[in-house]
């Protein structure tokens, strides 16, 4: 099968990209490897494609001040080689073990949490990171935080008109830091069946100040785990794994193998926050 006709533009600035989208029927291309094929499928049947890969404001990627800022066309092959991953290990993993080389050399950080896939590595990743979206449009700009930014599975905040000009990521402000990120998938590359990311703030006693547990693969968006966040904190690291409690996350009937995700769970988290202890170098 191939797409019904639509029209194509490649505007050059963001100003005549939000122009553009303000017509009804429009949609954003980013990398393509999740709306072409769904354009093929007939899946979306748009009246214009918007091409914003050549705009260079959304080509940016920039440490300012403790933000990470990742503009809209930035491709996962683009963050993976830029030097100030090195302050971000949570997102070089994850990154890194998104689908393969070829797709991640198209593929958009943006595109992939504007297409909200509830077994997204880096949808996870970000909720752990406490990262935000920020969304234009013709009339308003507005910042998201990526924890209200996934509605459902492939659903966003992101609203008919509007376009996510980029994801900014703080650095953490802890004096130490662990991170990590597990999952149980078919094979490498594929998207997982479950994953947890993990970041761990810790005192100069190694005792744990602050978790950010997040899971995804169960609910059809991701998940803090706060019953085993909150057990965690004051809880020294060298032991923390045994402090993991029970979630009650309910499986979403969506999901084909959601129920399965959410009986494995806890041993995932025991995985990463073993893995993330074991990372902390006082
Ligand atoms: C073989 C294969 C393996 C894969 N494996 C994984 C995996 O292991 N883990 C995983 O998470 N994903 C995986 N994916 C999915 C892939 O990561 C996503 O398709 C990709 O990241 C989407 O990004 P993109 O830039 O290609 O977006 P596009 O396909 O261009 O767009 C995706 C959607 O987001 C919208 N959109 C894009 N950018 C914007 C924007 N700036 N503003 C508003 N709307 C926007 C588009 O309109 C579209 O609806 C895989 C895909 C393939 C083909």
């Amino acid at each position: 099968m191939t797409s019904l006709a639509f029209d194509y533009e490649r505007p050059a600035t963001v100003a005549a990209a939000m122009d553009l989208l303000a017509e009804p029927g429009s949609i954003v291309l980013a990398g393509g490897q999740s709306l072409v094929p769904l354009l093929n499928r007939r899946a979306v049947t748009p009246k214009r494609v918007v091409d914003i890969t050549r705009i260079s404001e959304l080509r940016e990627i920039a440490l300012d001040g403790d933000v990470l800022r990742i503009g809209a066309a930035v491709r996962l092959a683009e963050i993976e080689k830029s030097p100030v991953l090195k302050h971000f290990p949570l997102l070089a993993e994850v990154i890194a073990s998104t689908a393969s080389p070829p797709i991640r050399n198209r593929a958009t950080l943006v595109g992939n949490l504007v297409r909200a896939n509830a077994m997204s590595e880096l949808t996870v990743a970000c909720v752990a990171l406490d990262a935000s979206l920020v969304i234009g449009s013709q009339t308003a700009t507005r910042s998201v935080p990526a924890g209200a930014f996934f509605l459902g599975h492939h659903a966003s905040a992101v609203g008919a008109g509007e376009i996510v000009l980029r994801v900014e990521l703080p650095r953490s402000s802890a004096a130490f830091v662990g991170s990590t990120f597990s999952e149980i998938s078919n094979r490498a590359g594929a998207p997982p069946i479950v994953c947890v990311a993990v970041c761990l703030d810790v005192d100069r006693g190694c005792l744990i100040t602050a978790a950010r547990i997040v899971a995804g693969g169960i609910a059809a968006r991701p998940m803090r785990c706060l019953k085993t966040e909150a057990a965690l904190v004051g809880k020294p690291c060298a032991d923390a794994a045994q402090y993991v409690v029970a979630e009650d996350i309910p499986p979403a009937a969506e999901l084909h193998n959601a129920s399965y995700a959410a009986d494995v769970l806890p041993v995932v988290i025991k995985r990463a926050v073993t893995r993330a202890c074991a990372g902390i170098k006082p």
